[in-house]
């Protein structure tokens, strides 16, 4: 599948929005002026004039209006080149992978981690889709963002799921090491899909020091480590980061309204409060058994819940 980009005036989006008029999709997509879709061409047009034809057609529907600008350094770059600690110069406008996990905070629902590969010539597009630090996003814009993404990159989802979480966790594992091998399988994944390509770096959200990271993963069979680097905030410094904790952020979401069908209600994120009623909620209704398969049981909110159960019952 073919993606093409143009540079656009309005003017010129806004005669395409007429000639497409028959295919115009009824999409909210963040920061377009139009999507439709031909029966070979997703095309979608951006406020900045950037549009995007996905698809067999692309070509041929691109040719109508336009030559594809040709390489990402025309536009400005994403993080400059600033180096940051150890990360080669320039990491920011390479072609990535990064990975990142949701969910290891949460009492309720999985670990979910996310290793996802952005070509250089990708990272202006994401940007414009509004790829960016998934903490400054609510439920509903990483919604959107993720369901168009999923389609234009490589990725791979590691879903933990809590009977498996429960389980491994009281082997002994650490959390630390849970993450570490899922990273690690994720971006063998990638690696795996977009073979013979090779990314220029790896860049993983850093959640231990790179030591700890392939101690954890002493046992695995294969370990994902040339041209890796970790760093804090890694979302900031290449948008394939950012893509991966959207993607992240997406399923984990998924996860948790699945949760909430089979609970009845609407389960809380976090571990605050809010979740230990939650919890408490779920053992009156569907007994002490179900918490398993809903919870990370280590947490001291699985205590917390039982006092409550217990207090309404006496
Ligand atoms: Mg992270």
């Amino acid at each position: 599948m073919g993606n093409i980009v143009l540079n656009l005036e309005m003017n010129k989006i806004m005669e395409m929005r007429n000639f497409y008029k028959k295919n115009i999709l009824d999409k909210n997509i963040p920061g377009s002026v139009f999507a439709a879709k031909t029966p070979a061409c997703m095309i979608t047009a951006y406020k900045s004039g950037k549009v995007l034809f996905q698809g067999n057609d692309s070509e041929k529907e691109a040719n109508r209006w336009g030559r594809a600008s040709t390489s990402a350094t025309s536009n400005k770059p994403a993080s400059s080149s600033k180096a940051k600690g150890n990360l080669p110069n320039g990491i920011g406008l390479m072609s990535a992978i990064g990975s990142d996990e949701v969910g290891t905070g949460d009492f309720f629902g999985p670990i979910t981690v996310v290793a996802a590969y952005v070509r250089k010539e990708n990272i202006p597009l994401l940007k414009e889709l509004g790829v960016r630090d998934s903490k400054d996003l609510n439920d509903d814009k990483i919604i959107a963002i993720a369901k168009v993404i999923k389609d234009i990159i490589p990725f791979s989802l590691m879903t933990l799921k809590n009977e498996k979480y429960n389980q491994v966790q009281q082997s002994g594992m650490s959390q630390g090491k849970m993450k570490a091998i899922l990273h690690n399988q994720a971006i063998l994944n990638v690696l795996d899909k977009i073979s013979p390509e090779k990314p220029e770096a790896i860049l993983i959200d850093q959640f231990v020091q790179a030591s700890t990271y392939y101690q954890h993963l002493k046992s695995q069979k294969a370990i994902a480590k040339e041209n890796v680097y970790f760093s804090t905030k890694a979302e900031g410094i290449h948008l394939a980061v950012a893509a991966a904790s959207i993607l992240a952020r997406y399923a984990f979401i998924q996860y948790i309204d699945k949760l909430s069908d089979s609970a009845g209600f609407k389960i809380p994120k976090g571990a605050g409060a809010q979740v230990d009623v939650a919890a408490a909620k779920l053992i009156m209704s569907k007994g002490r058994d179900i918490l398993p398969s809903f919870v990370k049981l280590h947490f001291a909110n699985t205590d917390k819940a039982i006092a409550l159960v217990n207090k309404k019952r006496n």
